[in-house]
């Protein structure tokens, strides 16, 4: 019963966005014409006139010196110098808990504590323009504000993934569970309306089945999403660009902290002889400020003696990102966290007449999902029915069905076509800034963009619809594979979408992995976390909530931490 949908039956704001989206004329596949701005007139807008609008710089140095030089030159450090720098992160990392389980230990992705290597991690920060970051931040509340908002819409996240329904299994799971929260919707606004308009006395005649839906309906109110948009600068154009909006699993929130931490501490250290400046490197509070928004919907589900759940793959070697949070949830709010697979919650989980999720005996308030997003993630039946029970109680689901849905790749394209963001937002300038960092994105079903593909791939990537990194498809596979689509038939198109490809800036920097610093030609995708809590008609959180930067070696097209393609960063704004 009731994922974030639920609340749309009976919230006279949400109705009213839900039933003009539902009336609004779908609008047909995007064009060419989607993004000229990036993509196809490559007009560079004046960096310098920017950056001159910009606020003054701390530090003392002028903004000027500041564009023209790059921000230090790596190659200007000896090895000596570098392995102190290198040794120094070394200790802060383990000292700190910026760590992650050793794969060449069997019991590391199990046992805390057992077998632990430092974060991979860029040894200095990435330098990055401070208007873009400003323009990364400012758009972070109405992200989060607009899955809020289509997360309510059922009907679009339906006919929107129609298609893909057929193509992808994976995806076609995720929406039978939404279809039955949708369905279980509908009795509820049902008994609603026997409750507001009939008589108290239809209450009392209710079955306990319809009972159940009926508590549950009432505790969907709240919704929590921890967010994470992520973006690349591309460098013909000076556009920040979306590559995704991750809605489920936001990684990193625990340890990215850490990364900024201690970049902030190394150029406490060794600034003047880089010549940089720790004042630079925003300050980063994302585990605290997800632990807090979970804190609070805990709060709002009002069981004291209710835990947060984790939800975790058998085997997660990035466990102490997760247990970050979970400490913070301790020792600052006192709210004690279990950790389950889907398996177990299947085995040790059922759901009260109330609604109550109970799991190993104990209440459930939140669940975290830290697993679930991945086809990988549901070997059997019992992940499954698992994924459902949680679900139908009446837990706070991070994310919900209905929000998991909301970030697929096959929405953010629906999103990015004309006319769609007016559906779901009121304010034409917030309209006009999320428009304004999307990237070029299409359906496999637009032939004018198949042959431009096919005739310049590198230029494109195709998406799946799938999370956790690995899955693109870039370069000349793109061409094969479209040619390959092109000559099976239409069905599977639904399966991809395709994205311009984004260029960021390369540059040398450190990057440090299993204690030893390379010197590689990389690039950048800053990712922007983002908190939203709302219980009915009250938004409790709707705020930015720390960052990530994540940096690759420029031949590597995913990017990825814990799938081996990434380090992790933090930027240094200039
Ligand atoms: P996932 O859900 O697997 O993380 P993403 O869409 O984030 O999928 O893609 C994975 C990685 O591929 C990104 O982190 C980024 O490094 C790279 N990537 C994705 N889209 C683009 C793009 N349009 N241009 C350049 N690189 C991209
Ligand atoms: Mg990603």
């Amino acid at each position: 019963m009731g994922s974030g949908c639920s609340s749309l039956s009976y919230s006279s704001s949400t109705f009213i966005v839900t039933a003009s989206s539902i009336s609004s004329p779908s609008s047909s596949s995007s064009s060419l014409k989607l993004n000229p701005r990036s993509f196809l007139s490559h007009s560079p807008r004046n960096l310098s006139t920017q950056l001159r609008n910009q606020a003054p710089l701390r530090c003392g140095r002028s903004l000027e010196m500041e564009s023209q030089k790059p921000m230090f030159d790596v190659e200007k450090f000896d090895d000596e110098f570098v392995q102190k720098l290198v040794y120094d992160a070394l200790v802060w990392s383990s000292l700190h808990g910026l760590v992650v389980g050793d794969k060449t230990y069997q019991k590391s992705g199990k046992v805390p504590g057992v077998g632990m290597m430092h974060a991979p991690i860029a040894l200095l920060p990435t330098p990055f323009p401070e208007i873009y970051w400003k323009q990364a931040c400012e758009v972070a509340p109405i992200f989060n504000e607009l899955v809020d908002r289509v997360s309510l819409d059922g009907k679009f996240i339906q006919d929107s993934l129609s298609r893909t329904k057929k193509a992808d299994i994976f995806t076609s799971r995720l929406l039978d569970i939404h279809s039955k929260m949708l369905e279980s919707n509908k009795t509820e606004v049902f008994l609603l309306y026997l409750l507001v308009h009939v008589n108290l006395h239809s209450l009392v005649t209710m079955s306990w089945f319809s009972f159940i839906h009926f508590a549950c309906l009432c505790s969907q109110d709240i919704r929590l999403g921890l967010h994470r948009s992520d973006y690349m600068l591309d460098e013909e154009t000076k556009s920040l660009l979306q590559i995704e909006m991750n809605t489920i699993s936001s990684s990193f929130s625990g340890l990215g902290r850490l990364v900024s931490e201690l970049h902030q501490s190394l150029l406490r250290s060794y600034g003047d002889h880089l010549g940089l400046c720790s004042e630079r490197v925003p300050r980063n509070a994302s585990t605290s400020q997800f632990a807090d928004a979970m804190a609070k919907a805990w709060l709002e589900y009002n069981n004291p003696r209710a835990v947060v759940m984790v939800v975790v793959q058998p085997e997660e070697r990035n466990m102490y990102d997760q247990h970050w949070q979970s400490s913070v949830l301790r020792e600052k709010h006192n709210i004690v966290t279990i950790r389950k697979t889907l398996a177990e919650v299947e085995n040790e989980g059922r759901v009260q007449e109330d609604g109550t999720l109970i799991v190993g005996g104990q209440a459930v308030a939140v669940v975290y999902f830290r697993s679930g997003y991945s086809p990988t993630d549901y070997p059997s039946e019992s992940e499954w029915n698992a994924r459902l029970l949680i679900e139908q109680s009446s837990a706070v689901k991070c994310p919900s069905i209905a929000y998991h849905l909301t970030g697929t790749k096959k929405i953010q394209q629906e999103l990015a076509k004309p006319g769609v963001l007016e559906r779901f937002l009121d304010n034409k300038e917030d309209i006009a800034k999320l428009r304004k960092c999307f990237a070029g994105l299409w359906s496999l079903d637009d032939p004018e963009i198949i042959k431009k593909a096919i005739e310049k791939p590198e230029l494109f990537v195709m998406k799946p619809q799938r999370e956790g990194g690995g899955n693109n498809i870039y370069g000349d596979d793109v061409k094969e594979n479209l040619l390959r689509l092109q000559k099976e038939g239409e069905e599977e198109n639904a399966a991809y979408t395709l994205m311009q490809r984004i260029f960021p800036k390369v540059s040398n920097m450190f990057l440090v992995r299993e204690g030893v610093y390379h010197k590689d030609q990389a690039i950048s995708e800053l990712g922007i976390y983002g908190a939203y809590l709302r219980n009915k008609e009250r938004v409790i959180i709707n705020e930015q909530s720390g960052y990530l930067m994540r940096t690759k070696v420029s031949s590597s097209n995913e990017g990825g931490v814990a799938a081996g393609f990434a380090v992790l960063d933090s930027i240094y704004l200039n």
